[in-house]
């Protein structure tokens, strides 16, 4: 049983540890990549089963969406740690020569990682990635809802990984805010808008930097200049993967009413390809993580005219892939974050309509556009903000370890992957070396006379 005790040991552990240095070092951070790369692949079995008892989570979306996310995100950073590391030499002004300066990266010291249980296994694994990388200690707090992925965890970090370099904390709110009130070097949370909100308040109290990787809700914009299939299909894959319960998910389709009816035929259309007839007896569809969230979608399900789906079966914790027409901007659906499967069909007369609505919510995590028009493309870069924008496309960029992966305003702070992850684990230090052969006096006490010739130097 972890309590204030054991937490603080762990944590005095770790200090001491991040004090030898060792973690520092390159070869030594390569090597426990390697490692983690290692636990991934002696145990990737455990892991889908894990989360096919959590989530009933289907294999392939176990194996894309969580393993070899994971070890894409490894083998980048193995790939690219030389570079990272090396401190980035930059220019001084001339007057200020023979100095010479540089920006050299540091780890940050121990490093909090709290998950949300939809994606429980990379959601701590992806940024533990980036605190190895950078060189830090770590403990990790899986999501207390993903039970079995949060044990497998725990059970596996301690057989390749020594506490007082990675630790992990299963536990649910009291842990949670048990590990809170300790001081840590950075906080990454990932989870809800909410929370984050308490996260970075016990933060505040310590000065700790956090990053927030937070929910929202996701607008998909659909206008006429597309292909219809392929748009169909890609928004039917990134809303139902996971039944729904993806951060990135589009939470509700804006469509341009010309298309709309096009469109309608075409998403269910392309359910029925997916899932078949009867979804619940799909192999290829996931369940809802507990009867609270269960119960939360059901009321969600009383809003607009269901098209296609509805169906529920509580003691499966199944809810049909449902897709919601007519559906207005002030029903209660359009008011919270879906995160499951629903889909919501909104349609607009013109772009402005929907950019408005848009503007008008808070911030989200992606924004998904289907349009080949690039006046249209351009518009919407332009005139509106969230943390990523897919055009044609969903979910998928979160797979390029090139693309920092984070929100804006409510929907996060902060990013991570690939470098992102670097940076987000690394304080910039910025270093500036003069050697002692040149000592120019003008800057010294006394002043007298030096001021109209310093101005002239510094053209000022
Ligand atoms: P959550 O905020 O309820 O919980 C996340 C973590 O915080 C859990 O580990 C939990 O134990 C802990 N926690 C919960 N309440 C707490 C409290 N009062 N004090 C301290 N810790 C607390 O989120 P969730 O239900 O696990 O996940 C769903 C949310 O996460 C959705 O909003 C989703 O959009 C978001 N999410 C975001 C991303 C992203 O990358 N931006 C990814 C996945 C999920």
């Amino acid at each position: 049983m972890i309590n204030e005790y054991s937490i603080r040991e762990i944590i005095k552990q770790q200090r001491e540890y991040f004090a030898t240095n060792q973690t520092k070092e390159i070869d030594f951070r390569r090597q426990q990549l390697v490692i983690l790369k290692q636990l991934i692949i002696d145990y990737e079995t455990a892991i889908i089963q894990a989360l096919q008892a959590d989530l009933h989570k289907p294999e392939l979306e176990a194996v894309t969406g969580e393993i070899i996310l994971a070890i894409k995100e490894i083998e980048f950073a193995i790939k690219n740690l030389k570079k990272w590391t090396k401190p980035k030499k930059v220019g001084v002004p001339w007057q200020l020569l023979p100095a010479s300066a540089k920006i050299q990266p540091e780890p940050l010291g121990i490093v909090l990682i709290i998950g949300a249980w939809n994606y429980p296994f990379q959601l701590v694994i992806v940024p533990l990635i980036g605190a190895i990388a950078a060189g830090n200690c770590a403990i990790l707090k899986p999501s207390e809802i993903a039970t079995h992925t949060s044990k497998l965890i725990a059970e596996l970090i301690p057989k390749y990984f020594p506490e007082e370099y990675i630790a992990v904390v299963e536990g649910g709110i009291e842990t949670s805010q048990k590990l809170l009130t300790e001081k840590f070097d950075h906080i990454f949370f990932t989870g809800s808008t909410h929370v984050g909100k308490i996260i970075m308040v016990a933060a505040a109290k310590n000065l700790t930097p956090v990053t927030l990787e937070l929910g929202g809700k996701n607008p998909c914009i659909v206008d006429v200049d597309i292909h219809l299939e392929h748009t169909a299909r890609r928004i039917i894959w990134g809303k139902f993967i996971n039944a729904g319960q993806t951060c990135i998910a589009p939470n509700y389709i804006l469509v341009n009413q010309k298309i709309k009816d096009k469109l309608l035929v075409n998403l269910e259309k392309c359910l029925k390809e997916f899932y078949g007839d009867h979804p619940e007896t799909s192999p290829d569809y996931a369940r809802i993580i507990n009867q609270t969230n269960f119960e939360r979608l059901v009321n969600l399900l009383q809003d607009g005219e269901i098209l296609i789906g509805g169906e529920t079966k509580a003691s499966e914790l199944y809810i049909a892939p449902t897709i919601i027409n007519n559906v207005s901007f002030t029903d209660p659906i359009m008011q919270e974050e879906i995160f499951g499967p629903i889909l919501p069909i909104i349609e607009y007369t013109g772009i402005e309509e929907a950019i408005t609505w848009i503007n008008s919510q808070p911030k989200p995590l992606t924004l998904y556009l289907f349009s080949q028009n690039k006046n249209l493309q351009q518009k919407i870069l332009q005139t509106t903000s969230s943390g990523a924008v897919c055009l044609n496309e969903t979910v998928i960029h979160c797979s390029v370890p090139s693309l920092p992966f984070g929100g804006v305003g409510n929907s996060g702070i902060g990013s991570y992957h690939g470098k992102a992850s670097f940076d987000t684990f690394s304080h910039y230090k910025s270093v500036l070396k003069n050697p002692f052969w040149l000592d120019i006096k003008l800057r010294y006490a006394p002043y007298k006379g030096k001021l109209s010739i310093l101005k002239q130097l510094l053209k000022f």
